[in-house]
């Protein structure tokens, strides 16, 4: 497997907060070769839907492989932010109608908002209990300056989707418990909710094996080619014949799993942080009590929520986000370490000397 960045990018030990909190279950390494009728490299959010979708629509589950080259929710599935919500991109409406036109614009933003519901519908279907929270998402304007494109906005939503967004002015935030002195502003859009990505992906995991899917860990597909009119695919166990393929490797892929996919993909690192527990005095002190998920208006945006406290914990934690860079070297992640933190404390100044235990740098694609 050729990969574009460090080996320490792909180690095996990630450490997250996430894994604390749920455990998803360990699927068993391939041990000997096999055929399939699909198979489905990567056990995230993508390889997991993809193989319950099929089965739901009558393939039969047992004739469907997910291989996974560490074990399900290692990727991003089982490490990201939880913001279940629209933000595909972060070109305002009328930009994505001067370029793509308003019935492409609309079928985008319903893709989006049929996402939110899938999860909302896998969440009820195969019970899986995620700590959900927010009653939608909140944009924070970073500039007065962008108070005129969050009010922008909310007509938009009204006149192309019917859909009633809210602004918050400045004066507003603090009582809504969203005081900090780097925002002057906010919309709130009614659409979607925050979740635990690790407890929904293992409730995905277990959905897929539940109903006999196979699932192997610790089996990275190490070569694909064409078999006659199937595919096969090298393991260190075995291989793998199939009649159907499905790559749901996201920024962990390979560029040689298969080889045409080299130069076509160009992950980035993300980088999220996690508070320690904040007491109810440090929360009143920095005037942020809201479990609102909220992100700022700036392109590369920070993402930021706070979360029901976990069981047996006194107080809830403090999720920040960011994007970073392209390079996993040791100096770049304590660069990166260092600027999510000097962010961290300007937004949230009451919290400079909060520990900060969980960080960690992600790949995505
Ligand atoms: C820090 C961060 C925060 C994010 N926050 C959010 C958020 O709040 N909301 C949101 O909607 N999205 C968020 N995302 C994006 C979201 O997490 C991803 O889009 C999603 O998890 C992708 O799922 P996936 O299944 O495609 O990929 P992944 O979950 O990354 O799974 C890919 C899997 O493929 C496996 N794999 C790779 N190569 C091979 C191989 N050769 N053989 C076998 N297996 C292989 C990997 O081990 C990995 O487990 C975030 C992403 C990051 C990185």
């Amino acid at each position: 497997m050729r990969r574009l960045y460090e080996p320490q990018a792909y180690d095996r030990d990630v450490g997250s907060y996430w894994q604390t909190t749920a455990t998803p279950p360990r699927w068993p390494a391939l041990k000997q070769s096999r055929a399939a009728k699909i198979l489905i490299i990567g056990g995230g959010y993508t390889g997991l839907n993809c193989a319950l979708e099929l089965a739901e629509q009558g393939i039969d589950p047992h004739s469907i492989v997910v291989l996974e080259a560490c074990q399900p929710g290692w990727g991003a599935s089982g490490r990201n932010g939880g913001f279940c919500c629209t933000g595909g991109t972060k070109l305002p409406v009328d930009k994505l109608i001067a370029r793509f036109g308003e019935d492409e614009t609309r079928r985008f933003f319903k893709q989006q908002t049929a996402s939110i519901e899938s999860v909302r519908e896998n969440l009820s279907r195969y019970h899986i209990s995620a700590d959900t929270h927010s009653n939608g998402e909140t944009q924070l304007a970073h500039r007065e300056s962008e108070m005129a494109g969050l009010h922008a906005e909310k007509q938009q939503m009204k006149d192309l989707f019917s859909l009633d967004c809210r602004i918050t002015e400045k004066p507003g935030l603090s009582s809504q418990g969203l005081a900090s002195p780097e925002f002057h502003g906010a919309l709130t859009t009614p659409l979607g909710f925050a979740l635990n990505p690790m407890k929904y992906l293992s409730g995905l995991a277990q959905a897929a094996t539940g109903i006999g899917i196979a699932a192997y860990g610790g089996t990275p597909a190490l070569s694909i080619r064409r078999a006659g009119n199937n595919w096969q695919t090298d393991t260190p166990g075995g291989h793998i014949t199939a009649d159907n393929l499905v790559i749901a490797t996201n920024g962990y892929s390979s560029e040689d799993v298969p080889d045409w996919l080299s130069g076509r993909l160009l992950p980035v690192l993300s980088n999220i942080l996690l508070t320690r527990p904040l007491t109810e005095l440090e929360l009143n002190s920095q005037g942020w009590t809201s479990h609102q998920m909220c992100s700022d208006t700036r392109k590369l945006l920070h993402y930021f929520r706070l979360m029901p406290p976990a069981e047996g914990e006194a107080g809830p934690r403090m999720l920040f986000g960011m994007r970073s860079g392209t390079s996993a070297t040791p100096a770049s992640m304590a660069m990166m370490h260092r600027r999510i933190r000097a962010d961290f404390d300007r937004f949230f100044p009451a919290w400079r000397g909060v520990e900060t235990p969980s960080s960690g740098p992600v790949w995505s694609a």
